[in-house]
């Protein structure tokens, strides 16, 4: 947390500090003052450990116990020494390089995801530096242990594998009382918060509180993906009650066993929740996280002018899609404006990509309408045409004046489409006929089976590229082992809004931007698909390999921060090499040097 130099004089010469609250930096230097009118005290030969105690900085049992600090057994012997460790710890000091490997093959050997999964939170909660450096550097591996699709089984049993509590739950019953509540968390100086009402949990429906390890999940990819510190995030719940009868009888749910708050007393409530945050953490960006679509885009359309927010199941997912989009029109060569798009599924997810597409065409030439006229969606009800009286504002955008058709199968005969983009949360709905037309229709269907967890996939890589005689160009949200098919192999990347969210939220914090808008998420699509090289297409993948999302991550924040300057959204001054600049903000988890 922080080190100390002395000159030969004993003269506090430099003091480097890792957290820059403002808040704690005062208050270190009144210590600081103190410190040295004590200089010459009976503290003198051991002003080292005079300093860590008088600055609160944790030592002996307390500081192995704090996730922050720890190093485990990587503590040096000087540390030990002077931070009162002798004893605490086995006399080996071992390399981070040596706890990774005790670390993956603990990992390893556990017999199933979840088992993995609650490992490694548990490591999280023991030592953060390892924790975010494993991550980070075995991203492709821990990405689906630590978010989806093992996340979601984890929230389905949250309740039951509870260890230890983390981020902020905010309950209906805490109404009057949310700022304070906000203070009770340790760090002052929150730059990202990640909400969810735990309504609609990836495509599991409402899991009410235990939709915490969403939010939870996805800041670890903040830190991992594009180095935001983990001091500067905030996970949180609003707990606002749940309609899931399983959870309401389960005696160990971990949240209030209450029917869900509805209408105004559910907007006053998050009124009363961001007015809060606007009070507690006035610099946070807040991502709202897996609200149900009757919220989501009411709440988006609400907040969106008047604080730094955004929503990654409308807006991430529509960039990351639209960048497959252009990835998929270089293996074909084909123009966006020619394409027809058929939705399955007209929830957040698929309403925000079509918006996203939208903007794209019309930045080709065409008016809103001729845009709209490419992008189409079947809903659980059916096709989704003007006669349909019952559509909300949302979905009657992209109602056409067409004959219903009630399924999906027969509305991709009728239609035609190039693509077909599965959003609708329902597993294997892009069955054999499906597939086999559109291989039919087209010389290379492009196939977008984009739900989660995998259990909800609309179709796996195998069924993509059996059933189109390998001529799908395929993405998924939930990750596929490759292929071989026709003796070819295929590495079908993950079409996730991973590789959108982080750039977006490190570029909005770098230039404390007042708000998110839909052009930073255009430029956020086209920044990532430009990242996707011939030898990545030419394998079947849309999307760059995993290991290099830190590289995508800050090129993605400096398009965005650019856009922030541009339209003067950002509230400080350009630094004269931004790329250099975001770089220079990445967290990169090593242990520091404590003495
Ligand atoms: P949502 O609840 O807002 O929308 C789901 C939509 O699917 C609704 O329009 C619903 O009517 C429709 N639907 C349900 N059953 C259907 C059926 N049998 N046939 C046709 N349509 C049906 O949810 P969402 O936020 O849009 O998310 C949908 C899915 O997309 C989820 O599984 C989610 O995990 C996934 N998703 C993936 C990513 C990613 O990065 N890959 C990002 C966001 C969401």
């Amino acid at each position: 947390m922080y080190r100390v130099t002395f000159d030969e004089k004993d003269t506090i010469v430099r003091i480097d500090r890792e957290l820059m609250n403002p808040e704690t930096v005062s208050w270190f230097l009144d210590l600081v003052n103190l410190a040295r009118a004590l200089k010459d005290s009976r503290f003198a030969d051991d002003r080292e450990k005079m300093f860590a105690r008088m600055l609160g900085f944790p030592t002996g049992v307390m500081l192995i116990r704090d996730p922050a600090f720890n190093k485990g057994t990587a503590f040096t012997e000087k540390e030990r020494e002077i931070l009162g460790l002798r004893g605490l710890l086995p006399p080996k000091v071992h390399t981070m390089e040596e706890q990774i490997l005790r670390v993956l093959e603990n990992v390893r050997r556990k017999p199933n995801d979840i088992e993995k999964y609650i490992f490694m939170i548990s490591l999280q909660d023991r030592n953060k530096t390892l924790f975010y450096r494993i991550v980070t550097d075995y991203i492709e591996e821990m990405m689906p242990i630590i978010y989806t699709p093992t996340v979601g089984q984890a929230c389905m049993e949250y309740g039951h594998i509870f260890r230890r509590p983390r981020g902020i739950f905010i309950s209906a019953k805490d109404r009057g009382r949310m700022p304070g509540l906000l203070r009770n968390w340790p760090y002052k100086d929150i730059r990202i918060i990640v909400v969810t009402d735990g309504e609609r949990i990836l495509g599991l429906g409402d899991l009410g509180a235990d939709g915490m390890g969403i939010p939870v999940g996805k800041l670890a990819l903040y830190t991992a993906c594009a180095g935001i510190h983990h001091a500067l995030s905030l996970p949180i719940t609003l707990d606002l009650g749940t309609e899931n009868e399983d959870l309401l009888n389960d005696p160990l749910y971990i949240g209030l066993k209450q029917r869900r708050l509805r209408g105004a007393a559910y907007d006053d409530f998050v009124e009363e929740f961001f007015l809060a945050v606007e009070e507690v953490f006035p610099r946070a960006l807040v991502q709202f996280e897996d609200f149900a679509n009757i919220n989501a885009f009411r709440l988006l359309e609400k907040y969106r002018e008047r604080l730094c927010c955004f929503n990654d199941d409308i807006q991430g997912t529509a960039a990351a899609t639209l960048a497959g989009i252009y990835s998929a029109l270089r293996i074909t060569g084909g123009r966006l404006q020619d394409q027809k798009f058929l939705f399955l599924g007209a929830g957040e997810a698929g309403l925000g990509a079509a918006d996203l597409m939208v903007s794209a065409l019309m930045a080709s030439g065409l008016s809103a309408n001729e845009a709209r006229e490419h992008c189409w969606f079947v809903d659980s009800k059916g096709l989704v045409v003007k006669s349909r009286s019952e559509l909300s504002g949302h979905k009657r955008r992209y109602a056409h004046d067409c004959e219903f058709i009630p399924d999906f199968p027969s509305a991709v005969e009728a239609l035609q489409p190039t693509a077909i983009i599965g959003v609708s949360g329902k597993a294997r709905m892009f069955t054999q006929p499906v597939l086999e037309a559109m291989a039919r229709i087209n010389e290379r269907p492009l196939v977008f089976s984009l739900s989660n967890p995998t259990s909800n996939t609309e179709c796996t890589a195998e069924e993509a590229y059996k059933w189109t005689e390998g001529r799908a160009i395929y993405t998924s949200g939930s990750p596929f082992e490759p292929v071989i098919y026709g003796g070819k192999k295929f590495v079908p990347a993950q079409g996730n809004n991973v590789y959108i969210f982080p750039g977006v939220g490190l570029g909005a914090i770098a230039c404390r931007a007042r708000q998110v808008t839909d052009e930073m998420f255009s430029v956020a699509a086209k920044t990532l698909a430009s990242m996707i090289s011939d030898a990545d297409l030419e394998q079947g993948s849309l999307f760059p390999p995993l290991p290099r999302i830190r590289e995508v991550s800050a090129a993605i924040a400096t398009a965005v921060a650019e856009v922030a300057y541009a339209r003067d959204l950002a509230t400080v001054p350009r630094p004269d090499d931004l790329p250099a600049f975001i770089k220079s903000l990445m967290y990169d988890p090593k242990y520091k040097s404590y003495v």
